[in-house]
């Protein structure tokens, strides 16, 4: 059985880390596709589908998980909500449960007759992507939202300097 969890990974936090190890315990197999593919040095969005790749991958090895049980895909947006399934579905391995917090993500997965789990969230006030690039911001420790490889990954890309220069960019305008 495969499961399909997906998400914006800006940054891969532990709270992904947490709700993967979940998905492990019901299926053998596990789809991540990394959603907003195509945007990449925006205040929301800083990193690029292949960081994001790259962090998912170091984090899932960092865990343990070994590379024959999950799929790393990056799904570019569609403009229509309406066409999505079927688009992720394009570019995906077969699978059957679907895992997401997100309700829009749940509804169309639903419409299209797929099983729809929302995992619980884990610590959500800290673990999430916004409270992490808050944090990078304003300087604060984000490194222990994040596992260890994902904070390797950030240095290397220099993305904390990446996201202030975007954040005073943005002030500016
Ligand atoms: P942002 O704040 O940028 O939206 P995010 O933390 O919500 O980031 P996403 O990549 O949008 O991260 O999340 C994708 C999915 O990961 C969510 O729909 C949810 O199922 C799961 N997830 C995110 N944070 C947690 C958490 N703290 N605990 C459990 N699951 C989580
Ligand atoms: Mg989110």
């Amino acid at each position: 059985m495969r499961g399909l969890l997906v998400g914006r990974m800006q940054p891969v936090h532990d709270g992904h880390l947490d709700v993967i190890k979940r998905i492990f315990e019901d299926v053998n197999e596990v789809i991540i596709g990394v959603g907003s593919a195509q945007l990449s040095h925006k205040t929301k969005d800083p990193f690029t589908a292949g960081e994001r790749v790259m962090m998912l991958s170091k984090a899932l090895t960092e865990n343990g998980i070994p590379a024959s049980k999950y799929y790393i895909i990056p799904i570019e947006d569609v403009s229509c909500n309406s066409i999505w399934v079927a688009h992720v579905k394009m570019l995906t391995p077969p699978f059957t449960t679907v895992y997401s917090g997100n309700p829009l993500v749940q509804r169309l997965f639903e419409e299209s007759g797929h099983p729809v789990k929302v995992p619980p969230l884990f610590n959500r006030k800290i673990y999430s992507g916004t409270e992490v690039r808050r944090r990078m911001l304003k300087n604060e420790d984000w490194q222990s939202l994040v596992p260890k490889s994902v904070v390797k990954v950030i240095d290397e890309i220099n993305g904390v300097s990446r996201l202030q220069n975007l954040g005073y960019k943005e002030l500016d305008e």
